[in-house]
């Protein structure tokens, strides 16, 4: 399988070198001009367990890996580290369906991804003969980061460092992130929002670049890496293949999936699923306040210059998403001169319109909805009151776009997050005053819903600050080369 920059279509990598770099050269993102290398039968595999279907379908996408690679790599990434094998289950709720990806390691569906990519890295890199350590620098808007530490703390050849928005992450995520332990792991707060952090570390790679620093290779673990993206769409499938197995659909019914949005790695791997011959009929784009996808999607131009809103689905609190690049690139048949073109317009004007071609494109399959905090906290009571079923904050934006959509096919809706990951949001939301103490919120939760608090979770309140720097946005590059350069991490 041969991956180009979206950029540019000379810059071509096979999978593995793909994973290992993260980001093209010129900025752009990794990318199959089109999936019809790929020969995928998705009947073939709705009768596999979970981690077969991962193996087959990461096998598909990323073929300089073996079978027998991929097995083991699966088996270790998965393997017990998951609350049930089946990893992501569906669960009934109304006429709806909720597809649970938060049953890993830190309660958020990254760990689907984040559990798999340290292990595609680690055999990419002795595949290509790396020799020199790699440095992965992640920007977090709060999930990835934690869930980014999970997979890599201790891995032999690879560090890490996290940077997360300083004030921009819940007091669960961020004791989740500081008392991560690891003799290769960094946290750092960063003064900014999550764009802030997120364009420091693609500035940082820039200056890298530029200065020729060769002592490390420099890597990502945001969902740009190609590695964090393919795992994702191995949970597209396998909802199909539950809802095959439960007889509420027959093997070709066409499904939608609503997606809670933010970087637009989730939504995109649905896509990708789609493209891979998955019967999908609509892919719905759910955001939360900051609704410039849902503009995007609907007219067409996509404009970052607007007011940034603090939400209560942080993760979601994005302006610029990536991984729409890559839609792009595929939107207009792999034509790198105009996605790049799109790419100079945003940095330079703050916004870019697509052609008509993209947008029918577009609308055949992506339809937007969004909500602002006040619907979200109605829905998460709604759903709790009507069904039963106990959602976090993310969840709550996918599941007003399922409800309010009114969808003829089996709508699956996304569930990123366990509710005990927003406590304060969730416990307000079903009308109960939550204590000054997050921790306590949680026991809260768990008194009036009964619903568990995931083991990862519980523990948290009494475990050591490790990490504690925080500096401004403009010194992230400095902050990566003074600690590249300390011996003992
Ligand atoms: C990351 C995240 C999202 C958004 O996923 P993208 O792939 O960035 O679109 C939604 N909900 C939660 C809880 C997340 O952590």
């Amino acid at each position: 399988m041969i991956y180009q920059s979206t950029r540019n279509n000379d810059e071509k990598v096979n999978s593995a070198k793909a994973v290992v770099k993260g980001i093209a050269d010129d900025g752009g993102l990794f990318m199959l001009s089109d999936f019809s290398a790929i020969k995928f039968d998705y009947k073939s595999v709705l009768n596999l367990s979970s981690m077969e279907t991962a193996e087959k379908i990461l096998g598909a996408l990323l073929d300089d890996f073996s079978e027998e690679e991929m097995h083991e790599m699966v088996e270790k990434a998965y393997r017990g580290r998951f609350e049930t094998d089946e990893l992501t289950p569906v669960v009934k709720v109304g006429d709806n369906f909720v597809l649970e990806l938060f049953r890993g390691p830190t309660s958020a569906f990254k760990d689907v991804a984040l559990s798999m990519l340290p292990r595609l890295m680690t055999k990419a890199r002795e595949k290509l003969g790396v020799q020199k350590d790699t440095v992965i620098l992640t920007a977090t808007s709060g999930d990835t980061g934690k869930a980014a530490l999970e997979g890599f703390h201790d891995v032999d050849g690879i560090r890490i460092i996290v940077f997360y928005p300083d004030g921009g992450v819940s007091a669960v995520q961020k004791a989740q992130m500081v008392t991560q332990e690891g003799n290769n792991v960094k946290v750092c707060a960063v003064k900014g929002n999550f764009d802030d952090a997120q364009t420091g570390v693609k500035n940082a790679f820039a200056d890298f670049k530029k200065m020729n620093y060769d002592a490390v290779d420099f890597s990502s673990a945001n969902s740009i890496n190609i590695g964090r993206l393919a795992p994702q769409v191995v949970y597209y499938f396998t909802a199909y293949a539950s809802l095959v197995k439960s007889g509420e659909i027959n093997v070709g019914d066409k499904i939608n999936f609503v997606v809670p949005t933010g970087n637009f790695g989730d939504i995109l791997a649905g896509y990708f699923a789609k493209c891979m011959g998955l019967p999908v009929d609509k892919l719905i784009c759910a955001s939360n306040a900051n609704n410039v996808l849902t503009d995007f999607i609907n007219t067409g131009l996509y404009d970052k210059r607007r007011e940034f809103y603090k939400t209560v689905s942080p993760s979601m609190d994005i302006l610029v998403s990536s991984n729409l690049e890559r839609l792009l690139y595929l939107l207009s048949d792999g034509d790198a001169g105009k996605v790049a073109g799109y790419m100079n317009d945003l940095n330079t004007k703050g916004c870019y319109k697509v052609d008509d071609a993209i947008l029918n494109k577009l609308k055949e399959t992506f339809v937007a909805a969004y909500c602002d905090d006040t619907v979200t906290l109605e829905t998460i009571k709604e759903v709790y009151e009507k069904d039963g079923y106990l959602c976090d904050t993310h969840t709550a934006v996918a599941f007003r776009a399922a409800l309010d959509g009114k969808y003829q096919n089996k709508t699956v809706v996304l569930s990123t997050a366990s509710p005990y990951k927003f406590p304060v949001a969730v416990l307000s939301a079903l009308g109960v005053t939550p204590d000054d103490n997050e921790f306590r919120v949680m026991e809260q939760i768990n008194d009036l819903t009964g619903v568990a608090i995931p083991k990862n979770l519980s523990g948290l309140e009494s475990k050591k600050v490790l990490h504690s720097d925080v500096i401004e946005k403009n010194e992230l590059t400095d902050y990566v080369l003074k600690k590249v350069a300390e011996e003992k991490w």
